[in-house]
């Protein structure tokens, strides 16, 4: 840029010389051959052919050549000026660039920093959560020990005695339940946890799973559909099982009114789903994309009067996440019409069909 803005200064001040110096030297050229040819050889000064030559060779010629090099220069001065502000912009601009990546740097430094704060953070959360409920574990464990220690004699206990040690092994069982889901979700959170997979067949399964549930509870019916030759689902038992409880229980929980809980399962492509349905309250559309967030309960037809905390969903997205798969919630949100929670499993990949007649 520097050496073209030279070369054009130098061209304007040549430019400048010549439109002076080519029209004075065309004048002189035209002024001599002309008084040669009229004055010397001819003799005759001053003769109308000589005047108007003199005109136009001698003045027009050279005032024309005069004004179009005055245009170039002009032209080309104003090329200069042009390429001057296009110069100082392109610099500004430059300048505005190299400030803005410097923000930019420094902002993402900072963010870096913060994030790398946060994270510290969380991983002290998550050790915190851990150690507590890690620390909880071994006392109720003893509790839960003193509880079934005192069972064995229940029935020599007074009614009341009796109904209070049922309370308690309830509480203590819910206690243990929810401390062990915590620590295990802090663990899977940290990756400390690593779900161990293997074949599922699920039929066998869930049948086990939800015995007890079938036969104790009488204002609504469980019934469990797993087609024959269902493939096997590759997944953590414990961890499936853990899910499936805690589907069925909330089915059990929000349907006050009792009805029937279908917990069926099924191949989708490559997948198995199971899904728990039941005839409860419901969920209103704008809840469910909330629903397996930590803490949140629903207000959905005054749910709040049901025992919960707002964590049992979010454990089961994290466990089946933890697998590969995915849940999620269909509801109308109408009372009586219920709500369907359904989780996708990848299947076993080493199922043959012959398995079937073995694992069913
Ligand atoms: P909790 O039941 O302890 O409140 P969850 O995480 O299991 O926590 O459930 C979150 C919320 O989702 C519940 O408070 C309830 O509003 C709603 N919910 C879960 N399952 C059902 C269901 N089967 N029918 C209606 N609402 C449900």
């Amino acid at each position: 840029m520097e050496t073209q803005s030279q070369q054009r200064h130098s061209i304007i001040r040549v430019l400048t010389i010549v439109q002076w110096i080519l029209p004075i030297i065309l004048f002189f050229l035209a002024a001599s051959f002309e008084l040669g040819e009229h004055i010397i050889y001819e003799h005759d000064s001053l003769s109308p052919a000589f005047i108007s030559e003199m005109a136009i060779f001698g003045v027009i010629g050279p005032v024309t050549v005069w004004m179009v090099l005055r245009w170039v220069r002009r032209n080309q001065k104003q090329l200069e000026i042009a390429n001057i502000q296009i110069y100082e912009m392109n610099a500004e601009l430059e300048g505005r660039v190299a400030e803005r990546t410097a923000e930019l740097r420094d902002k993402n430094q900072k963010l870096k920093e913060a994030n790398e704060e946060l994270q510290a953070l969380d991983d002290l959360k998550s050790d915190f959560v851990s150690l507590v409920s890690h620390e909880l574990r071994a006392p109720l464990t003893n509790i839960n020990g003193g509880i079934e220690l005192i069972a064995r004699h229940k029935d020599k206990l007074p009614e009341r005695k009796q109904a209070v040690l049922d309370i308690l092994r309830d509480e203590s069982e819910r206690l243990t339940h929810l401390v062990q889901n915590i620590l295990d979700v802090s663990l899977l959170e940290t990756g400390k946890l690593q779900p161990v997979a293997g074949p599922i067949a699920l039929s066998p399964f869930l049948n086990t799973l939800l015995k007890s549930r079938m036969h104790t509870q009488n204002y609504y019916t469980i019934t469990v559909n797993a087609p024959h030759g269902l493939p096997a689902a590759w997944a953590d038992e414990t961890h499936l099982a853990d899910v499936v409880i805690n589907l069925v229980d909330n089915s059990i929980k929000y349907s006050p009114d009792g009805g029937e809980i279908s917990v069926t399962a099924q191949q989708a492509d490559d997948e198995i789903i199971i899904a728990v349905q039941d005839r409860g309250i419901g969920i209103p559309p704008y809840a469910q994309k909330h629903l397996f967030k930590q803490f949140y309960r629903a207000n959905n037809n005054n749910n709040r009067e049901v025992y919960g905390h707002g964590l049992g969903l979010y454990f089961c997205r994290k466990l089946i996440e933890a697998q590969n798969g995915k849940i999620w919630v269909e509801s109308s949100g109408a009372p009586g019409e219920g709500s369907t929670f359904s989780v996708s499993l990848p299947i076993c990949e080493l199922w043959d069909d012959n398995d079937a007649d073995t694992l069913d």
